[in-house]
């Protein structure tokens, strides 16, 4: 989870799955050992997974919607030649 939270590895199907089954209750904190962050990593995890690709994606609608915008100017709006 750190590795994919950190980037430094890709996230498989197998991965995303596995991410989905989590409810993120942390019933699982208090009982580990090691004391690890389980809700930590999986928020950072969950970002990675979903608001990032969606970012993206609304980032890459928003420059086409300007983009196409940009190209159908109306004639009224050109100087006179
Ligand atoms: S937060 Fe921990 S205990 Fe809760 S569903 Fe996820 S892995 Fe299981």
């Amino acid at each position: 989870m750190k590795a994919v939270a950190d980037g430094v590895m890709q996230p498989d199907e197998s991965f995303r799955q596995q991410i989905n089954l989590c409810l993120g209750c942390r019933a699982c904190e208090p009982v580990c050992p090691s004391d690890v962050k389980y809700g930590q990593l999986l928020e950072q995890t969950k970002l990675v997974l979903f608001e990032r690709p969606l970012r993206s994606a609304r980032k890459k609608s928003d420059q086409s919607e300007a983009s196409s915008r940009s190209g159908s100017k109306p004639e009224s709006n050109r100087p006179p030649t």
